[in-house]
Order: structure tokens, then C-alpha cells, then sequence
């Protein structure tokens, strides 16, 4: 049956749920092409008076002096309804983005327990008493900036806005949420949860809507703060657009990040760690392990080993619970990749797996791919060097250490690294000389709420959860008491 989604949507705007007075913005769900609906987007006009309640809210709501145990309530509560809500929250982020119904019953999860966290890290806030040098008292307090702009894209739309909209408002800011084009349905019931809690009104708005809507907010001067999740060269734009203004920005960008397996490696763990990491969610994360480096003595015996483990992947309708992988979330991404894949073979590169589109009934209408892996390609080529956000590995041998890492580093991007040797010391010291924001050995893509994530070079500024990603929404003000002295 096709799945529908109503016409009517009402977006939050302000501290009202109101129809959008923008473009309408057809909703398709990449497994089946269908179209399920279509949204009315925000107007200029709306981003406008949104901005305007938001501030309202920041200045006159009490919710920056509240204390933070207080505010933490409204996150608890706006968590337990994200979990009472998980099964159709899970159903619309699918049908949205193709994602297995299973990845976004966990992201659900892990939206709830990214909203818990920042509540508990809100209860536990400190301010500082900074050591004196005379007769005075000097404390450090942390205060939020003001209204928050977070833009999000389209892979993991429940976490990435839990992740942004939970410590902005812990810190004690007001939110505008952007979400991508392709998932404003999840996005809005993910805001609901917030709303329902009893966040009071104007603090938490959604605008969905095109990059003119984004724009509008990033060169609004009533916007205090830009919190962004995206591609670089978007990322590159909204840095331009603000930094005449000096306003705060979290970055969190593209990637290509390398995979690096050592013959002394276990290679069984290492072949499944390898596949995992480039073809979990379709290649369509940011830290997916797109550049693979095998020493040249296992070189063959390895790549048989990957193979293998890449041919098991049941790629599938996402809503079947045997499917490991559904469609890429659009078919624009599908034609990025498959463009990406001529590029790779006009360069010289040798598909030996996948490198076309599933064929049978039930792939017919959706944007389906294959998982692929290119071998023989130099690594200056196109295909090694740009984030595809696909389910494509480019693989290439190493001889030494020192040839490798120099490889792992000749990118522009410093998202993630994964290192697979039995000797831990020359692993941990390789990752600790490599540039990425997360370096996994003997593993890949653990990722915890509590430990900062971000980017090295054009991968990204600053950082996201942990405690600093609380921090990352507030500034500091020290003040000093004086007249102790008679
Ligand atoms: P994108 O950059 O095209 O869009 C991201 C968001 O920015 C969307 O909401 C979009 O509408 C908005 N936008 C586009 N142009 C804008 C403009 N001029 N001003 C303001 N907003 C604008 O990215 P995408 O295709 O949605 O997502 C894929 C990218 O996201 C990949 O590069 C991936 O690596 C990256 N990503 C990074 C992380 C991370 O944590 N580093 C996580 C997930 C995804």
C-alpha cells in the first residue's frame, strides 16, 4: 500500500503550528518512487516573523535565566516522548530517506538518549570560581548567545537535530531548525516532542524550506549563532555569509575518510569492520570508511575477504527487517554516485563489485545501488579525493607506515580514520599523528553521546557532543566582587 502523508502539515512557527505560506515541496519516498505528499514550505515572510518570536521568546520567556535543573525537566520530558513516539518517528524517517526501518528504530534511540544526556550535563552545570590574585572574587558564568540557526542535512535527520537542538536549548538559547528538503516530515515530529513537552512557546521553531531559506537565516542579523551539518561547500557559503557579523559557528562537514588494515591485522574482524564502515547506510555518512589501504602482502587475500563480505549485503526494501541496506535516500544521490562510478572507470579503475543497480521487479521504481568497490585507481583520482555519500570504497595497497600515513592525510578532509593491527602501540601512535576528528581501532563508527565529535581541515570547526557540546552554545563572562579590603 502506498504510503501518504498528509497535505496539511503545520509547521511550528513562532509558538504556533501553522500551515507554511511557501512553495509547496513534493515528498518522495525513495524506495518505491512514489509521491507520498507535499509540504508547504515556509515564506521569507515567515523565516522574518519567526526570527522575530524567537528573540521575543530568548529576551522574555525567563528560559536563559531559568535554572538549569529546570530547564533540564523540559529535555527529560521532551526525551521519554521521543521514545513513546519511536514507532512512527522510526516509520517517517524511512519512508523519507530510505534508511532500514531497523537503522532509524536505533537512531530513535539514540535521538532520546542524545536528549537525555544534554539534560543531565544541564542539571550538573557549574559556573567557575577562577583563582584570585588580589582582593577580589572573580567568577567565570557561562550564558547563552541568543537565537541558535541549526541546519541539518538529510542522512540522519533524528540525530543530527537532537544533537544540535537538545544542547542549544540545555545552554539556554532558542532554536530555529532547518532541516534538508528531504526530511522536514521527521523533523517536525521530532520538534513536536519539544513542543509537547511544554517548551514554552517561541523557543523551538521549524523552518522548512530550500537553501533560500537557510540563506535567509544565516544573513539575518538577528540570528546569534549558526550551528551546521552538511557538505563543505555549503558549509564554505554560510561561512562567507557570517563572518562579517563574528557570530559563532559549529561546523560539521564532509568527509573521506581512510581505512587502514596492517597484514598483522585480524582479518576477519578487519574484512566485516571494513565493509561495515563504507557500506552501513548505503556510504551515506559522513564517517563512512570510503578510502581503503591494504599492505601490499595481503593486498589479494584481503580484497577476496571484503568481497565476500560485501556480496552478503541484502540490499532491499528498508522495510523488511532482513534488508541491510535500502535505496540511497534520493535519486538525485543515486545518479551522484553512479556519476562518480563512470568517473572512476574512465580514470583507469577496476569495478570488482557492484557498479550498477540491482536488478529485478521489486528494485524497479526505487533508487537502489549496489554496494561497489573500485580498485586500481591512483590516488589523486577524482573518485579517491571527493566524498561521494555513496555505497562506493575505493581501494588501494601500501608497502609501509610511512607511505600509508602519508596517504591517509592527502585529502582535504580530517573527518574519521580506522587502523586494523594487532600491535596497539604502533596503531594508537598512528592515530594519534593522523588528522581526524575520530580515529577507531580495531573498530569503526562507535560513537558516544559523551565523546566530543567533529573535524580536522575542511571537515569541519568545532565540536559536537560531550560536554564541550554543551559549552559550544554558550560564552563566557567573568566578573569581579571587590571591596574586601577596608
Ligand atoms: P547540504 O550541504 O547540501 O545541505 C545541508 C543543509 O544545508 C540542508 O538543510 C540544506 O537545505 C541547507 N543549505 C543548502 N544551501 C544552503 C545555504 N546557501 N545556506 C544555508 N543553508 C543551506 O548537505 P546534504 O546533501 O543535505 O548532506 C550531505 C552532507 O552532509 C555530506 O557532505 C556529509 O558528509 C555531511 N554530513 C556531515 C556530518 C558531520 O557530522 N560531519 C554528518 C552528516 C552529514
Amino acid at each position: 500500500m502506498t504510503f501518504k502523508l498528509d497535505d496539511n502539515l503545520l509547521l511550528p512557527l513562532g509558538g504556533n503550528w501553522i500551515l507554511g505560506e511557501g512553495a509547496d515541496m513534493p515528498l518522495f519516498n525513495p524506495a518505491d518512487g512514489t509521491q507520498m505528499g507535499s509540504l508547504k514550505t515556509a515564506s521569507l515572510a515567515q523565516v522574518e516573523t519567526t526570527i522575530n518570536a524567537a528573540n521575543e521568546a530568548f529576551v522574555n520567556s525567563g528560559w536563559a535565566t531559568l535554572n538549569p535543573h529546570l530547564r533540564a525537566g523540559y529535555l527529560f520530558d521532551a526525551a521519554n516522548l521521543i521514545r513513546q513516539r519511536a514507532e512512527s518517528l522510526a516509520l517517517l524517517q524511512t519512508k523519507e530517506n530510505g534508511k532500514t526501518l531497523t537503522e532509524s528504530n536505533g537512531q530513535v534511540t539514540s535521538a532520546a538518549g542524545i536528549v537525555r544526556y544534554f539534560a543531565a550535563v544541564c542539571e550538573s552545570l557549574t559556573d567557575d570560581i577562577n583563582p584570585a590574585r588580589g582582593d577580589y572574587l572573580s567568577a567565570t558564568l557561562h550564558e547563552p548567545y541568543g537565537v541558535v540557526a541549526a541546519i541539518t542535512p538529510w542522512n540522519s535527520p533524528l540525530t543530527m537535530a537532537a544533537q544540535k537542538i537538545a544542547p542549544a536549548l540545555a545552554a539556554g538559547n532558542a532554536v530555529i531548525l532547518k532541516p534538508s528538503e528531504l526530511t522536514s516530515v521527521v523533523s517536525l515530529e521530532l520538534a513536536r516532542c519539544f513542543t509537547d513537552a511544554g517548551l514554552p512557546d517561541g523557543l523551538l521553531s521549524v523552518l522548512p524550506g530550500g537553501p533560500d531559506v537557510g540563506n535567509a537565516l544565516t544573513n539575518h542579523a538577528d540570528i546569534h549563532m549558526i550551528s551546521f551539518t552538511g557538505g563543505t561547500e555549503t558549509g564554505r557559503r554560510i561561512a562567507k555569509a557570517v563572518a562579517p557579523r563574528f557570530i559563532p559557528t559549529i561546523f560539521e562537514l564532509g568527509g573521506k575518510s581512510p581505512n587502514i588494515v596492517f597484514a598483522d591485522a585480524d582479518l576477519e574482524a578487519a574484512a566485516k569492520g571494513v565493509t561495515a564502515a563504507i557500506f552501513g547506510s548505503g556510504g551515506q555518512s559522513c564517517v563512512a570508511g570510503s578510502r581503503l589501504f591494504v599492505e601490499a602482502a595481503i593486498y589479494d587475500e584481503f580484497m577476496d575477504r571484503v568481497r565476500k563480505e560485501t556480496a552478503k549485503i541484502n540490499v532491499g526494501d528498508p522495510m523488511d527487517s532482513t534488508s541491510n541496506i535500502g535505496p540511497m535516500a534520493s535519486f538525485a544521490q543515486r545518479e551522484r554516485v553512479e556519476e562518480y562510478v563512470r568517473i572512476g572507470r574512465e580514470d583507469g579503475g577496476k569495478v570488482t563489485i557492484g557498479g550498477a543497480r540491482p536488478e529485478g521487479p521489486e528494485y524497479e521504481h526505487g533508487a537502489y545501488y549496489l554496494p561497489t568497490i573500485i580498485e586500481n585507481l591512483s590516488h589523486n583520482s577524482r573518485v579517491c579525493q571527493e566524498e561521494i555519500f555513496g555505497s562506493v570504497l575505493c581501494a588501494l595497497p601500501f608497502d609501509d607506515l610511512e607511505q600509508v600515513a602519508g596517504m591517509a592525510d592527502e585529502t582535504a578532509f580530517g573527518l574519521a580514520c580506522g587502523i586494523w593491527s594487532k600491535d596497539i602501540t604502533m596503531a594508537w601512535n598512528l592515530g594519534r599523528r593522523l588528522q581526524a576528528g575520530s580515529v577507531w581501532i580495531n573498530t569503526y563508527k562507535q560513537l558516544s553521546i559523551a565523546a566530543p565529535f567533529g573535524g580536522y581541515k575542511e571537515s569541519g570547526l568545532g565540536r559536537e557532543k560531550g560536554l564541550q557540546g554543551l559549552r559550544a552554545y554558550q560564552q563566557s563572562k567573568s566578573i569581579y566582587l571587590g571591596g574586601f579590603t577596608s
